[in-house]
């Protein structure tokens, strides 16, 4: 298959969602999660009409910034050691994994401002980044101070597991937080289990392995 015959795939998968719970298919976000995929690759992406990227080293990510077209929206969708908190806010459009204090400082000396997701551990599984959800709304209250983020919402990684209705059970309690904090974007689906997020609310899903295959 092309890639223009997977992306026509998911496309069609990601409208069958909407429409199973009767949302509009342009209240949710495609970000193609290129990382290990080469510039080549993403310029094919891009020329099928692709704005929104996902990448999780900055150093992976930087050269790519600065290869392609200007007008792709870079998500920084790994984990973010302070020390590049900076460097990364500059370079990208959106930061996901917002989750410390020492992230936040760094950020609050770059030039203009950043999206900004805080990460959640929803699943509190203890491999996992993120905020635990009894931290929350302390980090939500600090992030918000922090003038040069503007907070947009909440992002998980969903559990490791086959059961899909557990992950389901997961991504609507992150949507009732979100709710609750005043969150308009929820950033939570990956290849196994978009669907299920687009059903329970997701703005955002980030999809790498449905649309270029699998990573070595
Ligand atoms: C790699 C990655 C993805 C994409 O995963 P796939 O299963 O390949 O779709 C999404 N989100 C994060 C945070 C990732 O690290």
């Amino acid at each position: 298959m092309t890639l223009a015959d997977r992306l026509d795939h998911l496309e069609s998968r990601i409208q069958a969602a909407c429409a199973s719970v009767g949302r509009p298919r342009d209240s949710v976000t495609l970000i193609a999660v290129s990382k290990t995929v080469p510039i080549e690759t993403i310029a094919e992406a891009y020329g099928l009409g692709l704005r929104d990227f996902g990448e999780s080293k900055l150093q992976e990510a930087l050269p790519k910034i600065e290869a392609l077209p200007k007008d792709i929206r870079w998500h920084f969708i790994g984990k973010l050691q302070s020390n590049k908190a900076r460097r990364a806010a500059q370079a990208c459009q959106v930061i996901h994994t917002l989750e410390s204090e020492a992230q936040l400082k760094e950020m609050s000396k770059i030039t203009g401002t950043v999206d900004g997701l805080i990460e959640v551990n929803i699943g509190e599984e203890p491999q996992k980044s993120g905020v635990l959800p009894g931290e929350l709304d302390r980090f939500w209250a600090r992030t918000l101070d922090c003038l040069a983020i503007r907070l947009r919402g909440l992002m998980a990684i969903g559990p490791d597991t086959e059961d899909l209705e557990q992950t389901r059970r997961l991504f609507a309690q992150m949507r009732l937080l979100n709710e609750r904090l005043g969150g308009q974007w929820l950033s939570i689906g990956m290849s196994g289990d978009f669907e299920v997020a687009i059903q329970e609310g997701a703005s955002h899903v980030r999809v790498g392995t449905a649309l270029f295959g699998a990573r070595r």
